[in-house]
């Protein structure tokens, strides 16, 4: 899935949508007898939502989940039939958007509860409901869960299509409030049979199939994050990032490499600066700790990250390769996104949905 950055710029960010579909595919087998939604939030974390959205549906998904309704509208432009619901709730003076636009608001207190039975007269669309267990967040707390118990009547003749919760811990399969979340999820459910329930995002499909319930909401792992840390992966890779090597030069021992001279040569070194920095989503944080590969070498990050520009250490990089105008990988064959994630001191959701806006973007798929 390699190709080169072109001429006019500085990096090219590559994004396989059929490796995504072999991902969603994955999951949907996975979550299997559940259904397997799509949750794209935040631009399909950072990889495009005009372009991922119609590949996963072409894949075989029919219900999305986004944060916000204008994320949700934008994907409505690009899919008209699939069910979408808006993860932040029902906000205030855009009910008419909900309706117009079929998004289904995932009601979150009982505020929204009251908020929607008024306004879904003049502005009909299905629902969803979230009832926290443990992240304290969004959704019914556990008082007004209580408060809905004794007064079912609050939701009664309401159109809910779906009830959900989250869980906070599920990368960590051992911890234990997977367990206690799902039987609190399971109470509600109890109360609820009739609606459809949701728990498992991408790490909680591989907890057990007790987490899945009739759907799951995976989202990083379609991208290509590990959702078992420590364990293989597995996902296929769906990001690959190049970027041009602008110089190469050689410094003596003891001259120093970029902002604040955080590092200074204890060997005659060479050091190659690329076509990339903080601006494009390569966080400062891997200063002096970030590697980027070519054709197997390792290029450690040498000095601070700049805004546009990264300093590796070429010093074992042949000198055929060590030469402007080729390109190293910050995510490729050597290096997937949880590497980078774990350098940066951060986790792949971050590293996914801070790629850079200026990297030229490409679209792989099966016609390309
Ligand atoms: C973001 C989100 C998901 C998807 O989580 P991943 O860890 O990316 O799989 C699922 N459900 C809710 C409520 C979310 O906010």
């Amino acid at each position: 899935m390699h190709a080169d950055v072109p001429a006019r710029a500085g990096a090219l960010l590559t994004i396989d949508l059929t490796a995504l579909q072999q991902n969603y595919r994955r999951l949907a087998e996975q979550a299997a007898p559940a259904r397997c939604a799509a949750v794209v939030k935040a631009d399909a974390y950072g990889l495009g939502l005009d372009q991922v959205g119609p590949a996963l549906a072409e894949a075989g998904a029919n219900t999305f989940f986004v944060a916000l309704p204008e994320e949700g509208m934008r994907l409505r432009s690009v899919l008209p039939d699939v069910t979408v619901y808006v993860l932040s709730g029902y906000f205030p003076g855009a009910e008419a958007d909900y309706a117009e636009y079929q998004l289904r608001p995932v009601l979150n207190s009982l505020g929204d509860i009251e908020r929607y039975r008024q306004a879904v007269e003049n502005h009909p669309v299905p629902a969803g409901l979230h009832l926290d267990t443990g992240m304290s967040r969004l959704g019914l707390s556990r008082t007004e869960w209580l408060a809905l118990q004794e007064r079912p009547e609050l939701i009664q003749g309401l159109d809910l299509r779906l009830h959900m919760s989250h869980l906070a811990c599920a990368e960590d399969q051992d911890h234990p409030m997977n367990n206690e979340q799902l039987e609190r999820y399971r109470q509600i459910q109890a109360f609820l049979p009739e609606i459809p329930a949701s728990l498992a995002n991408s790490s909680g499909l591989f907890l057990g199939p007790d987490y899945s319930f009739q759907l799951a909401r995976p989202g990083v792992a379609l991208y290509g994050a590990n959702p078992t840390p420590g364990q293989p992966t597995p996902m296929q890779p769906v990001v690959r990032l190049s970027a041009r090597i602008l110089q190469v030069r050689e410094i003596d021992s003891g001259e120093s490499v970029g902002y604040g001279a955080t590092y200074t040569a204890d060997t005659p070194r060479r050091v190659a600066t690329i076509a990339a920095g903080y601006a494009d989503g390569l966080h400062r944080a891997l200063s002096n700790t970030g590697r980027a590969w070519m054709e197997g070498y390792e290029l450690p990050f040498l000095g601070r990250v700049s805004m546009d520009l990264i300093t590796l250490d070429a010093s074992n990089l042949p000198p055929a390769l060590a030469q402007a105008g080729r390109s190293v990988d910050l995510l490729g064959p050597d290096q997937n996104v949880d590497s980078l994630a774990e350098q940066a001191g951060t986790i792949p959701y971050e590293i996914l949905t801070n790629l850079g806006l200026r990297y030229h973007r490409q679209y792989l798929d099966h016609t390309t």
